[in-house]
């Protein structure tokens, strides 16, 4: 055995280097698994831009296509555009898209938000395993806490996307003179409306309209809607003047639109005696004479109602209404023999009374005479029974979900919403991720709650948003408006406004408050 004192220093500057080695790998393998441990809430971050990278290019990028609501088949002679702002602001609006863009919104949003709860509600648990100390009844209280909140975030991002309208997809026609038409909308003249007219004609005009039917509630005044029309008769879109009655056969409740049927009819005498199917029949028979047109609304509507509203004289049907999206399908099998059987037009409409600029009905005509008025045009159609150049386009087949369907309708839709997306969309998903969680790590840095930051910043967003346009509607009003909706909406758009921002503050005042510190202090 070598002894020597250089034997021995050699023996021990090798032992040190691999102690140090040894250190430095134990240290490096900490830092690494520190890393992964605190940037852990971007993994979903992460795996959602992969999973909408690879959907959007397994689609080809073929985006949003329109469908033919009669036939569920797509509408190959169009496509939905997204424009530029729509683009950048993608993530932002991303909820909205998958929300009111599923076959039935109204199920996919309590779905939604019952999700969110228990995800949440998860989530939390997991925070609060992590710290035994608390007692039960506190980390039971901060797990709901925190789960409500998140179903509340989700309560202001609906309320600002219902009264704020973001930028939404147009549809855009492969055939310039063909018609894009949406036969069912409503302004201030009726009692549960908040858009002015100038605001209908503006994002009718910007979702690639060609004409807007204001089929007012009656009792709105006949002549003032007929007035209101004749004001923008220079405009874009043009505008067909209309009416929308509740009358009651049988114990059976129709919703039916008047379509341009000009001054001279009687409609106060003629609705309280809309009663029976005779009365009915006289009654579209003379609208017919005035040329205007009836349309039915398929709100509770059956498959057994359209065989009689047939023969009591109705030309249309709507296929597809966006504010009433249930669709049996024996409804819908019904709706399609009368088309055949009787040239009835099935239409796609919004019913659009000013919540959200979120549109995804069109109504589609081929015109007999490109150089005529489009609006004549499609009452020509329409009066004439002439079907087939009418489609019906919606930007997703409406139809009721199974209970399955409908319990998964949030993650079937954010699989559609991703397969979607065009490379526009898709960059501007990754920019913005890749930015935030940039500016998150230098949050971090100067020891502040990135995620505490962001949700304070959203719900200010959020609050600001809903105050602007709830002070709009109250500005509006005191200008003066036929009803008092507008106004009460208003208030109460300022009040989640108000509660949004005092949320904000909340979160930065007391649950920030340990967080928000110097620098060079370490965090609670
Ligand atoms: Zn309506």
């Amino acid at each position: 055995m070598d002894l020597s004192s250089a034997a021995i220093g050699h023996s021990k500057f090798r032992l040190s280097g691999a102690c140090r080695f040894m250190t430095r790998a134990a240290i490096s393998v900490r830092g690494c698994a520190l890393g992964l441990y605190k940037s852990w809430p971007y993994i979903p971050a992460f795996t959602w831009l992969i999973l909408i990278t690879i959907l959007s290019f397994a689609s080809s990028f073929n985006g949003n296509i329109p469908f033919d609501q009669r036939t569920g088949q797509p509408f190959v002679d169009a496509a939905l555009v997204m424009p530029f702002w729509g683009s950048v602001i993608e993530p932002f609006s991303a909820v909205s898209h998958i929300i009111l863009g599923a076959s039935n919104y109204q199920i996919t949003i309590i779905s939604s938000a019952c999700w969110l709860f228990a995800g949440s509600a998860a989530v939390a648990f997991v925070a609060q395993w992590r710290r035994p100390r608390q007692s039960y009844h506190v980390r039971i209280l901060r797990i709901l806490t925190f789960a409500w909140g998140s179903v509340i975030l989700l309560a202001w991002y609906l309320v600002f996307v219902l009264l704020v309208p973001l930028p939404s997809s147009s549809l855009v026609l492969k055939d310039p003179a063909a018609i894009v038409a949406d036969l069912h909308s409503h302004t201030v003249a009726s009692h549960d409306a908040i858009i002015s007219e100038q605001q209908s004609l503006a994002i009718h005009r910007d979702r690639g309209y060609g004409v807007v039917a204001w089929a007012e509630h009656y009792p709105a005044p006949w002549q003032s809607v007929i007035s209101a029309a004749d004001r923008a008769k220079d405009l874009s879109p043009k505008v067909i003047p209309g009416l929308e009655i509740s009358i009651s056969i049988d114990d059976r409740n129709y919703h039916l639109l008047l379509l341009r049927f000009g001054p001279d009819v009687p409609i106060e005498t003629w609705v309280p005696k809309l009663i029976d199917d005779r009365a009915l029949r006289d009654f579209t028979a003379m609208i017919h004479a005035a040329h205007g047109v009836v349309v039915a609304v398929n709100f509770k509507l059956n498959e057994k109602d359209i065989d009689r509203l047939v023969a009591d004289g109705v030309d249309a049907f709507e296929i597809a209404n966006l504010g009433h999206p249930w669709m049996s399908p024996a409804l819908h099998t019904a709706m399609v023999k009368a088309q055949n059987s009787h040239g009835v037009g099935l239409i796609a409409a919004s019913d659009w009374h000013g919540w959200s600029g979120f549109f995804r009905t069109w109504t589609v005509l081929t015109p007999a005479n490109p150089n005529r008025n489009p609006a004549d045009e499609i009452v020509d159609a329409l009066w004439g029974h002439d079907a087939k150049r009418i489609v019906p386009v919606v930007s997703q087949v409406f139809y009721t979900p199974s209970i399955p369907q409908s319990i998964f309708s949030p993650f079937a839709e954010a699989s559609r919403y991703g397969s979607q997306l065009q490379p526009l969309q898709l960059a501007s998903w990754w920019v913005w991720t890749l930015s935030l969680i940039w500016l998150a790590g230098r949050i971090r840095h100067v020891r502040l709650s990135p995620a505490r930051i962001f949700f304070a910043a959203i719900s200010s967003v959020l609050g600001v948003g809903i105050m602007f346009r709830g002070l709009e509607l109250v500005m509006m009003s005191y200008h003066g408006v036929p009803y008092a909706f507008p106004l009460k909406v208003g208030l109460v758009g300022c009040a989640f406004g108000l509660s949004a921002l005092f949320g904000a503050w909340w979160m930065v005042k007391n649950r920030a408050r340990a967080i928000l510190v110097a620098p060079d202090h370490t965090p609670a």
